[in-house]
């Protein structure tokens, strides 16, 4: 009776059996076909497409999230991922013909590209269905057996992917293990070939330390505080609004590519909020509490979280804007606060909610220093007409990505690569970069038999020598004159 109560465990020991059966299918060379890779991305496309409503539900649950965020953000991006694959990947997938040197004449040498074996990702909860698929797909067209540890944090989303999964993939190769600490922990003691997490720096840290007991390569997407800088010289109305929907039309703030705060001009700051307000009203309302166009947060703990930045003495007096909360429906309303002082909880970690703190400067130029002297963000905007500005931001501030003059879309371009730099992360994804994150580029010389000169062989002499140095340095004048004994400065 006792046994039967117990509640079913994902320990050591199911990790490891998971483990070995992705292998044994890995080492059947089933993975690696164009074929079964195609096979598997068209199951997935099919799999969103057939189950949109029940994704939109999941995520109403897991998040309020609205469902034109859902059909946009997850569901549409993910299926533009698997469109790019289906068609790339026959491309992607050839060997590479290079150029070899003079040293190996002859020869001829091509990089060939090889899928890594068997990779675990483990994801996020606030995009729960892009950022766990969009690496699986790139794992699998690569040529991967994969294991996906969804977020506990998003129980519906995590659920239905299970179920899903198990229905339209192929199980022998495609597996979802769901769970929490315990869960994740069991799996990440296993020697993986790569691991993709997503998620905050402080399980990155425990992620790239399990990982390096097994030497094991890691990518790790991560977050941060990214700054908006905001100049006087722009289409004002435009510049809030894109502010706006990436900050709060992003999963509330809880995006990590959202604005996390904003550095603008002492003078310009009084028209910036001003439009941010307008704005804010005209999206959501003069109650946005009740707004069904904006996610909520996701759970009690970040509720607690995000309301302790808001509550934090320093910063009090700074609120122009919202500071709404309603803890029962776990809800803040869009916040703005100004001028909060650098030393405040709310300017010390990633704010990861619906609270931005704009901070001023006497000149824009000094934002550089400002965004330079915090950790790398994952991501850093700016909102100019001015050509120089936008030069100097690009050449002069260090981040994961950038974009100008709007919020979040570079991640939707499939030829730029997206990932961090520093704490924001380390490795990329996103269109080929995805299929790159899962590949080993194996390189591969080939020579005949013929061209066996005794120069490389021993007995050594003075001449062999300096016709081997010639050689290695590849010019085609200093080998014939190593060969014709001339001698040589090098
Ligand atoms: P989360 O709480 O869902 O955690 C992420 C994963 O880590 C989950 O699968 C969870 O089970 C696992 N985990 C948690 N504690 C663990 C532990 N002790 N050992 C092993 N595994 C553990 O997500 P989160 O961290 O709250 O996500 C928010 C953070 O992720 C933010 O910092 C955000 O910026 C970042 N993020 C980055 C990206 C990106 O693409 N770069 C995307 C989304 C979120």
């Amino acid at each position: 009776m006792e046994s039967l109560q117990k509640k079913v465990v994902f320990d050591g020991e199911a990790a490891s059996m998971v483990m070995k059966e992705l292998r044994g299918s890995f080492r059947s060379g089933k993975t690696r076909s164009y074929e079964w890779r195609v096979s598997q991305v068209k199951a997935l496309l099919k799999m969103v497409t057939d189950n949109e409503k029940q994704i939109i539900d999941a995520l109403l649950s897991d998040l309020a999230k609205p469902p034109l965020e859902t059909v946009v953000y997850e569901i549409g991006m993910f299926k533009n991922s698997c469109e790019v694959i289906l068609k790339e990947l026959k491309q992607w997938m050839k060997p590479e013909k290079v150029k070899t040197s003079i040293s190996t004449f002859p020869s001829s040498a091509e990089i060939v590209p090889e899928p890594l074996g068997v990779v675990l990702v483990i994801s996020a909860w606030n995009y729960p269905i892009l950022l766990s698929l969009d690496p699986v797909v790139g794992a699998i067209a690569a040529g991967n057996a994969v294991v996906l540890k969804p977020s506990e944090i998003a129980p519906a989303t995590s659920s239905l992917m299970a179920k899903l999964l198990a229905e339209y993939m192929d199980n022998s190769c495609v597996r979802v293990v769901e769970g929490a600490v315990d869960e994740t922990s069991a799996l990440l003691d296993q020697k993986w070939d790569k691991i993709f997490y997503t998620g905050n720096g402080r399980v990155g840290r425990i992620v790239m330390t399990a990982a390096a007991k097994h030497l094991t390569p890691v990518v790790l997407e991560l977050g941060g505080k990214c700054p908006a800088v905001v100049d006087s010289d722009v289409n004002l109305q435009v510049a809030a609004r894109r502010l706006i929907s990436g900050k709060w039309g992003l999963n509330n703030g809880q995006a990590c590519v959202s604005p996390d705060y904003v550095i603008t001009t002492k003078d310009f700051a009084p028209k910036l909020v001003e439009s941010l307000k307008t704005e804010l009203e005209n999206f959501f309302g003069k109650n946005p509490l009740e707004s069904k166009d904006i996610s909520r947060i996701v759970n009690h703990n970040h509720f607690a979280r995000v309301a302790k930045l808001l509550d934090d003495e320093k910063v009090s007096d700074k609120i122009i804007h919202g500071g709404e909360k309603d803890e029962s429906k776990l809800r803040i309303s869009p916040t703005l606060l100004l001028d909060v002082p650098h030393d405040s909880l709310i300017m010390g970690e990633e704010i990861f909610g619906p609270l931005l703190p704009i901070i001023t400067v006497n000149k824009l130029e000094e934002s550089f220093d400002l965004i330079n002297s915090r950790t790398k963000p994952l991501a850093a905007y700016i909102f100019t007409n001015n050509k120089k500005l936008k030069e100097q931001f690009v050449k002069n501030v260090s981040a994961g990505g950038m974009l100008v003059n709007d919020i979040a879309l570079h991640l939707i371009v499939p030829t730029l690569p997206f990932g961090g730099v520093g704490d924001s992360g380390t490795g990329s994804y996103h269109g080929r970069f995805s299929f790159e994150a899962f590949t080993h580029k194996k390189a591969v010389l080939y020579r005949g038999f013929g061209g066996d000169a005794s120069l490389r062989y021993p007995p050594y002499t003075e001449t062999k020598q300096r016709v081997m140095k010639a050689l290695v340095s590849g010019g085609i004048l200093s080998i014939i004159g190593a060969l014709l004994g001339w001698s040589s400065k090098a």
